[in-house]
Protein backbone atom coordinates (compact mmCIF):
# COMPACT_ATOMS: atom_id res chain seq x y z
CA UNK A 1 0.00 0.00 0.00
CA UNK A 2 1.79 3.07 -0.91
CA UNK A 3 1.14 6.28 0.43
CA UNK A 4 -1.44 7.95 -1.85
CA UNK A 5 -4.00 4.74 -1.99
CA UNK A 6 -6.90 7.03 -1.96
CA UNK A 7 -10.09 4.81 -0.30
CA UNK A 8 -13.30 5.69 -1.94
CA UNK A 9 -15.33 2.80 -1.56
CA UNK A 10 -18.99 2.51 0.30
CA UNK A 11 -17.09 1.03 3.29
CA UNK A 12 -14.69 0.01 4.86
CA UNK A 13 -14.01 4.38 4.66
CA UNK A 14 -10.26 5.60 5.62
CA UNK A 15 -9.37 6.64 9.34
CA UNK A 16 -7.40 9.15 10.52
CA UNK A 17 -4.06 8.29 12.12
CA UNK A 18 -5.71 9.30 15.66
CA UNK A 19 -8.48 6.84 15.30
CA UNK A 20 -5.74 3.74 14.15
CA UNK A 21 -3.75 4.58 16.72
CA UNK A 22 -6.22 3.71 19.68
CA UNK A 23 -6.37 0.45 18.51
CA UNK A 24 -2.41 0.09 19.33
CA UNK A 25 -3.44 0.85 22.92
CA UNK A 26 -2.20 -1.83 25.22
CA UNK A 27 -5.30 -4.34 25.78
CA UNK A 28 -7.44 -4.35 28.84
CA UNK A 29 -9.92 -6.36 30.60
CA UNK A 30 -13.53 -5.50 28.84
CA UNK A 31 -14.41 -5.49 32.01
CA UNK A 32 -12.20 -2.68 33.95
CA UNK A 33 -13.20 0.83 34.52
CA UNK A 34 -10.77 1.84 31.28
CA UNK A 35 -12.83 -0.15 29.20
CA UNK A 36 -15.88 1.62 30.62
CA UNK A 37 -14.39 5.05 30.09
CA UNK A 38 -14.15 4.09 26.70
CA UNK A 39 -17.77 2.75 26.38
CA UNK A 40 -18.96 5.72 28.17
CA UNK A 41 -16.86 7.80 25.17
CA UNK A 42 -18.12 5.83 22.52
CA UNK A 43 -21.73 6.24 24.06
CA UNK A 44 -21.52 10.34 24.58
CA UNK A 45 -20.64 10.75 20.74
CA UNK A 46 -22.97 8.31 19.36
CA UNK A 47 -25.57 10.01 21.62
CA UNK A 48 -24.51 13.25 19.69
CA UNK A 49 -24.60 11.80 16.40
CA UNK A 50 -27.81 10.01 16.78
CA UNK A 51 -29.72 12.72 18.22
CA UNK A 52 -28.12 16.00 16.99
CA UNK A 53 -27.98 15.19 13.02
CA UNK A 54 -29.45 18.04 11.81
CA UNK A 55 -28.34 21.10 9.29
CA UNK A 56 -29.89 23.48 11.96
CA UNK A 57 -27.87 21.89 14.96
CA UNK A 58 -31.57 21.44 16.75
CA UNK A 59 -31.82 18.41 18.86
CA UNK A 60 -33.90 15.66 17.46
CA UNK A 61 -33.99 13.67 20.58
CA UNK A 62 -37.22 12.33 21.66
CA UNK A 63 -38.69 13.75 24.95
CA UNK A 64 -38.81 10.35 26.45
CA UNK A 65 -35.01 9.65 25.36
CA UNK A 66 -33.30 6.70 24.66
CA UNK A 67 -30.00 4.65 24.46
CA UNK A 68 -27.15 4.50 22.20
CA UNK A 69 -25.81 1.12 22.34
CA UNK A 70 -22.39 -0.75 20.26
CA UNK A 71 -22.29 -4.32 19.28
CA UNK A 72 -19.83 -6.36 18.30
CA UNK A 73 -20.43 -6.70 14.78
CA UNK A 74 -21.08 -5.10 11.74
CA UNK A 75 -24.24 -3.71 10.83
CA UNK A 76 -25.91 -6.99 9.81
CA UNK A 77 -25.60 -7.77 13.29
CA UNK A 78 -27.49 -4.27 14.26
CA UNK A 79 -30.10 -4.72 11.78
CA UNK A 80 -30.75 -8.69 12.85
CA UNK A 81 -30.64 -7.52 16.69
CA UNK A 82 -33.30 -4.93 15.85
CA UNK A 83 -35.94 -7.47 14.22
CA UNK A 84 -34.82 -10.72 16.49
CA UNK A 85 -35.84 -8.67 19.13
CA UNK A 86 -38.74 -7.05 17.84
CA UNK A 87 -40.70 -9.72 15.50
CA UNK A 88 -42.24 -12.48 16.71
CA UNK A 89 -43.15 -15.30 13.97
CA UNK A 90 -46.88 -14.43 13.76
CA UNK A 91 -45.84 -10.49 14.07
CA UNK A 92 -46.35 -8.86 11.03
CA UNK A 93 -43.26 -7.14 9.57
CA UNK A 94 -43.48 -4.91 6.38
CA UNK A 95 -39.85 -4.44 5.03
CA UNK A 96 -39.04 -1.57 2.16
CA UNK A 97 -37.10 -3.41 -0.97
CA UNK A 98 -35.27 -0.80 -3.41
CA UNK A 99 -31.97 -2.21 -3.20
CA UNK A 100 -29.51 -4.69 -1.63
CA UNK A 101 -29.85 -3.34 2.04
CA UNK A 102 -33.50 -3.40 1.83
CA UNK A 103 -33.67 -6.90 0.48
CA UNK A 104 -31.56 -7.70 3.34
CA UNK A 105 -33.87 -6.27 6.11
CA UNK A 106 -36.82 -7.95 4.45
CA UNK A 107 -34.43 -11.36 4.41
CA UNK A 108 -33.61 -11.20 8.31
CA UNK A 109 -37.40 -10.81 9.01
CA UNK A 110 -38.15 -13.72 6.67
CA UNK A 111 -36.28 -15.75 9.20
CA UNK A 112 -37.83 -14.30 12.77
CA UNK A 113 -41.43 -14.15 11.06
CA UNK A 114 -43.93 -16.30 9.13
CA UNK A 115 -45.86 -12.69 8.28
CA UNK A 116 -43.30 -10.87 6.41
CA UNK A 117 -44.33 -8.62 3.51
CA UNK A 118 -42.47 -6.84 1.39
CA UNK A 119 -43.02 -3.32 -1.03
CA UNK A 120 -41.11 -3.17 -3.45
CA UNK A 121 -39.49 -1.15 -5.90
CA UNK A 122 -36.92 -1.59 -8.84
CA UNK A 123 -33.92 -1.15 -7.70
CA UNK A 124 -32.66 2.61 -8.47
CA UNK A 125 -36.14 4.01 -8.48
CA UNK A 126 -38.15 5.94 -5.53
CA UNK A 127 -40.84 3.79 -3.53
CA UNK A 128 -44.31 4.00 -3.58
CA UNK A 129 -45.60 5.70 -0.13
CA UNK A 130 -49.28 4.70 -1.76
CA UNK A 131 -47.47 1.03 -1.79
CA UNK A 132 -46.13 1.65 1.59
CA UNK A 133 -49.55 3.05 2.59
CA UNK A 134 -51.39 0.00 1.09
CA UNK A 135 -49.14 -2.50 3.16
CA UNK A 136 -48.35 -0.93 6.35
CA UNK A 137 -51.91 -1.93 8.39
CA UNK A 138 -52.85 -1.61 12.11
CA UNK A 139 -51.81 -5.22 12.80
CA UNK A 140 -47.99 -4.10 11.41
CA UNK A 141 -45.90 -5.03 14.23
CA UNK A 142 -41.98 -3.26 12.20
CA UNK A 143 -41.71 -1.50 9.28
CA UNK A 144 -37.96 -1.62 8.18
CA UNK A 145 -36.39 0.87 5.68
CA UNK A 146 -32.84 1.75 4.69
CA UNK A 147 -32.48 5.50 4.95
CA UNK A 148 -29.59 5.67 1.97
CA UNK A 149 -29.41 2.58 0.22
CA UNK A 150 -25.82 1.94 -0.50
CA UNK A 151 -26.29 -0.37 -3.73
CA UNK A 152 -28.22 2.57 -5.69
CA UNK A 153 -27.28 5.44 -4.51
CA UNK A 154 -30.82 6.87 -3.02
CA UNK A 155 -31.66 8.86 -0.11
CA UNK A 156 -34.95 7.12 0.71
CA UNK A 157 -38.02 8.98 2.45
CA UNK A 158 -37.83 8.27 5.98
CA UNK A 159 -40.16 10.79 7.07
CA UNK A 160 -43.07 10.16 5.48
CA UNK A 161 -42.71 6.62 5.95
CA UNK A 162 -42.13 7.23 9.70
CA UNK A 163 -45.58 8.99 9.51
CA UNK A 164 -47.42 5.91 8.11
CA UNK A 165 -46.18 3.42 10.64
CA UNK A 166 -46.57 6.19 13.48
CA UNK A 167 -50.52 6.35 12.57
CA UNK A 168 -50.65 2.88 12.96
CA UNK A 169 -48.89 2.70 16.28
CA UNK A 170 -45.74 0.04 14.34
CA UNK A 171 -42.23 -0.04 15.51
CA UNK A 172 -39.89 1.97 12.85
CA UNK A 173 -36.36 0.33 12.93
CA UNK A 174 -34.24 2.16 10.35
CA UNK A 175 -30.84 1.29 8.67
CA UNK A 176 -29.19 4.76 8.84
CA UNK A 177 -25.96 2.75 8.20
CA UNK A 178 -24.70 4.66 5.20
CA UNK A 179 -26.15 8.59 6.36
CA UNK A 180 -26.11 8.47 10.11
CA UNK A 181 -22.67 10.55 10.87
CA UNK A 182 -22.57 12.16 7.56
CA UNK A 183 -26.60 13.38 6.64
CA UNK A 184 -29.68 15.17 8.32
CA UNK A 185 -31.37 12.24 10.44
CA UNK A 186 -34.10 13.36 12.30
CA UNK A 187 -35.31 10.59 14.78
CA UNK A 188 -38.04 12.04 16.57
CA UNK A 189 -39.26 14.24 13.74
CA UNK A 190 -39.35 11.25 11.54
CA UNK A 191 -40.70 8.68 14.15
CA UNK A 192 -37.72 6.34 14.52
CA UNK A 193 -37.92 3.89 17.62
CA UNK A 194 -34.58 2.11 16.37
CA UNK A 195 -32.08 3.74 14.40
CA UNK A 196 -29.03 1.21 13.25
CA UNK A 197 -25.26 2.07 11.86
CA UNK A 198 -22.19 0.51 11.38
CA UNK A 199 -18.55 1.71 12.91
CA UNK A 200 -16.47 1.68 9.20
CA UNK A 201 -19.58 4.30 6.36
CA UNK A 202 -19.83 7.96 7.42
CA UNK A 203 -18.88 7.18 11.43
CA UNK A 204 -15.10 6.97 9.70
CA UNK A 205 -14.10 4.16 12.33
CA UNK A 206 -12.73 0.71 11.67
CA UNK A 207 -14.77 -2.01 10.47
CA UNK A 208 -16.22 -4.62 13.47
CA UNK A 209 -18.71 -3.13 15.70
CA UNK A 210 -22.09 -1.49 15.05
CA UNK A 211 -23.98 1.04 16.85
CA UNK A 212 -28.02 1.37 17.27
CA UNK A 213 -29.83 3.37 18.71
CA UNK A 214 -33.27 2.69 20.78
CA UNK A 215 -36.30 5.15 21.46
CA UNK A 216 -37.11 4.25 25.83
CA UNK A 217 -40.90 3.03 24.19
CA UNK A 218 -38.69 0.26 22.31
CA UNK A 219 -36.90 -0.33 25.38
CA UNK A 220 -40.16 -1.64 26.85
CA UNK A 221 -40.89 -3.46 24.45
CA UNK A 222 -37.85 -6.17 24.73
CA UNK A 223 -38.39 -8.89 26.16
CA UNK A 224 -35.29 -10.22 26.70
CA UNK A 225 -36.51 -14.25 27.26
CA UNK A 226 -37.75 -14.42 23.63
CA UNK A 227 -34.31 -13.09 22.37
CA UNK A 228 -31.59 -14.70 20.93
CA UNK A 229 -28.76 -14.90 23.51
CA UNK A 230 -25.92 -13.04 21.62
CA UNK A 231 -28.35 -10.39 20.79
CA UNK A 232 -30.71 -9.90 23.69
CA UNK A 233 -30.92 -5.88 23.62
CA UNK A 234 -32.53 -5.78 26.97
CA UNK A 235 -29.61 -7.99 28.22
CA UNK A 236 -26.90 -5.22 26.23
CA UNK A 237 -29.59 -2.22 27.66
CA UNK A 238 -29.03 -3.22 31.15
CA UNK A 239 -25.02 -4.01 31.11
CA UNK A 240 -24.85 -0.44 29.28
CA UNK A 241 -26.04 1.44 32.52
CA UNK A 242 -22.51 0.96 33.60
CA UNK A 243 -21.29 1.00 30.36
CA UNK A 244 -20.90 -2.41 30.23
CA UNK A 245 -21.05 -4.86 27.32
CA UNK A 246 -22.70 -8.92 28.31
CA UNK A 247 -19.89 -10.78 26.21
CA UNK A 248 -16.03 -9.74 25.78
CA UNK A 249 -16.33 -6.34 23.53
CA UNK A 250 -14.21 -5.52 20.75
CA UNK A 251 -11.71 -3.54 22.83
CA UNK A 252 -9.67 -1.71 19.82
CA UNK A 253 -12.49 -1.39 17.89
CA UNK A 254 -14.90 0.07 20.62
CA UNK A 255 -11.54 2.76 21.17
CA UNK A 256 -11.42 3.23 17.60
CA UNK A 257 -14.55 4.16 17.67
CA UNK A 258 -15.03 6.32 20.60
CA UNK A 259 -12.12 8.74 18.81
CA UNK A 260 -13.80 8.46 15.44
CA UNK A 261 -17.12 9.88 16.91
CA UNK A 262 -15.37 12.57 19.42
CA UNK A 263 -14.05 13.69 16.37
CA UNK A 264 -17.38 14.34 14.86
CA UNK A 265 -18.66 16.46 17.82
CA UNK A 266 -15.47 18.07 17.50
CA UNK A 267 -16.53 18.86 13.47
CA UNK A 268 -20.10 19.13 14.27
CA UNK A 269 -22.60 17.54 12.41
CA UNK A 270 -23.99 20.69 10.85
CA UNK A 271 -20.48 21.17 9.79
CA UNK A 272 -19.89 17.46 8.54
CA UNK A 273 -23.58 17.38 6.77
CA UNK A 274 -22.76 20.01 4.83
CA UNK A 275 -19.47 19.00 3.53
CA UNK A 276 -20.59 15.43 2.31
CA UNK A 277 -23.64 17.11 0.69
CA UNK A 278 -21.17 19.68 -1.06
CA UNK A 279 -18.66 16.89 -1.91
CA UNK A 280 -21.68 14.22 -2.82
CA UNK A 281 -23.01 16.98 -5.37
CA UNK A 282 -19.03 17.13 -7.08
CA UNK A 283 -18.80 13.80 -7.54
CA UNK A 284 -22.13 13.86 -9.07
CA UNK A 285 -21.69 16.84 -11.68
CA UNK A 286 -18.16 15.69 -11.73
CA UNK A 287 -19.43 12.31 -13.66
CA UNK A 288 -21.77 13.77 -15.32
CA UNK A 289 -20.13 16.35 -16.82
CA UNK A 290 -17.97 13.61 -18.33
CA UNK A 291 -20.94 12.19 -19.97
CA UNK A 292 -21.75 9.39 -17.45
CA UNK A 293 -25.74 8.68 -16.26
CA UNK A 294 -26.06 8.69 -12.13
CA UNK A 295 -27.52 4.88 -12.14
CA UNK A 296 -30.24 5.65 -10.08
CA UNK A 297 -33.45 7.35 -12.02
CA UNK A 298 -35.07 10.25 -9.41
CA UNK A 299 -37.67 12.92 -9.61
CA UNK A 300 -35.57 15.45 -7.28
CA UNK A 301 -32.09 16.15 -6.65
CA UNK A 302 -32.57 15.62 -3.01
CA UNK A 303 -33.12 12.05 -3.61
CA UNK A 304 -30.02 11.71 -4.60
CA UNK A 305 -27.27 9.87 -1.23
CA UNK A 306 -25.08 12.59 0.11
CA UNK A 307 -22.51 9.93 1.19
CA UNK A 308 -22.82 7.33 -2.34
CA UNK A 309 -22.64 8.12 -5.85
CA UNK A 310 -23.72 4.99 -8.23
CA UNK A 311 -22.81 5.40 -12.16
CA UNK A 312 -23.88 3.46 -14.93
CA UNK A 313 -21.19 1.94 -16.83
CA UNK A 314 -20.61 2.96 -20.55
CA UNK A 315 -21.85 0.91 -23.61
CA UNK A 316 -17.57 0.24 -23.64
CA UNK A 317 -16.97 -0.68 -20.40
CA UNK A 318 -19.90 -2.12 -19.36
CA UNK A 319 -20.32 -6.25 -18.47
CA UNK A 320 -17.67 -8.72 -18.97
CA UNK A 321 -15.88 -5.26 -20.36
CA UNK A 322 -16.01 -3.51 -17.01
CA UNK A 323 -12.64 -5.32 -15.50
CA UNK A 324 -10.20 -3.39 -17.72
CA UNK A 325 -11.98 -0.26 -16.24
CA UNK A 326 -11.79 -1.38 -13.08
CA UNK A 327 -8.17 -2.46 -12.81
CA UNK A 328 -7.08 0.86 -14.64
CA UNK A 329 -8.56 2.59 -11.55
CA UNK A 330 -6.70 0.22 -8.42
CA UNK A 331 -3.59 0.79 -11.12
CA UNK A 332 -3.69 4.55 -10.18
CA UNK A 333 -4.22 3.53 -6.55
CA UNK A 334 -7.49 4.44 -6.30
CA UNK A 335 -10.23 1.88 -4.68
CA UNK A 336 -13.88 1.71 -6.15
CA UNK A 337 -16.84 -0.29 -5.78
CA UNK A 338 -18.95 -2.27 -8.13
CA UNK A 339 -22.46 -2.66 -8.32
CA UNK A 340 -23.69 -5.66 -5.91
CA UNK A 341 -25.80 -8.40 -7.13
CA UNK A 342 -27.50 -8.17 -10.30
CA UNK A 343 -26.19 -4.71 -10.88
CA UNK A 344 -22.56 -6.72 -11.34
CA UNK A 345 -20.77 -5.16 -14.53
CA UNK A 346 -23.76 -2.47 -14.79
CA UNK A 347 -22.39 0.17 -12.23
CA UNK A 348 -19.50 1.66 -10.06
CA UNK A 349 -19.89 3.08 -6.55
CA UNK A 350 -17.90 6.03 -4.55
CA UNK A 351 -18.41 6.63 -1.21
CA UNK A 352 -17.04 10.45 0.30
CA UNK A 353 -18.03 9.35 4.29
CA UNK A 354 -15.96 10.16 6.80
CA UNK A 355 -13.29 12.55 6.56
CA UNK A 356 -11.93 12.71 3.02
CA UNK A 357 -10.51 16.00 1.70
CA UNK A 358 -12.38 18.04 -1.09
CA UNK A 359 -9.05 16.56 -3.24
CA UNK A 360 -9.95 13.11 -2.61
CA UNK A 361 -13.20 13.85 -4.65
CA UNK A 362 -11.50 15.53 -7.73
CA UNK A 363 -9.04 12.76 -7.74
CA UNK A 364 -12.39 10.12 -7.77
CA UNK A 365 -13.70 12.20 -10.98
CA UNK A 366 -10.39 12.50 -12.44
CA UNK A 367 -8.89 8.58 -11.97
CA UNK A 368 -12.34 7.80 -13.26
CA UNK A 369 -12.34 9.51 -16.21
CA UNK A 370 -8.59 8.20 -17.26
CA UNK A 371 -8.94 4.66 -16.46
CA UNK A 372 -12.16 4.40 -19.16
CA UNK A 373 -10.26 6.69 -21.40
CA UNK A 374 -7.45 3.91 -21.47
N1 LIG B 1 -26.89 -1.48 5.43
C1 LIG B 1 -26.32 -0.68 4.52
C2 LIG B 1 -27.12 0.47 3.99
C3 LIG B 1 -25.04 -0.92 4.07
O1 LIG B 1 -24.47 -0.11 3.18
C4 LIG B 1 -24.33 -2.04 4.58
C5 LIG B 1 -22.97 -2.35 4.07
O2 LIG B 1 -22.51 -1.81 3.10
C6 LIG B 1 -24.96 -2.85 5.52
C7 LIG B 1 -26.24 -2.54 5.92
C8 LIG B 1 -24.35 -4.09 6.07
O3 LIG B 1 -23.09 -3.94 6.51
P1 LIG B 1 -22.18 -5.25 6.79
O4 LIG B 1 -22.23 -6.07 5.56
O5 LIG B 1 -20.86 -4.66 7.06
O6 LIG B 1 -22.80 -5.92 7.94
Amino acid sequence: MTEDFLLLNPGPVPVTDEVSAAMDEPMVSHRSADFEAVYERAQDGLDYVFTESTLDGASTAPESGGTSLVLNGTATMGMESAVANLVGESDEAVSLVNGKFGRRFARIADRHTDEATRVEAEWGTSLSLDDVREAVTDDTEVVTMVHNETSTGILNPVAEVGEIAADHDATFVVDGVTSIGGDEFRLDDWNVDVAVTDSQKALAAPPGVSAMWLSADVEEKLDGESAPFYEDLEWHLRKAESHQTPFTSAVPLFRALAVAVEDIVEETMPTRIRRHRRQAKAFREGFTAMGLDLFADLREESDYSNTVTAVSLPEEVYGDDCEAFFDGVTERNVSISGGQAHLGGQIFRVSNMGGLPDDAILRGVRTVGEAMAD
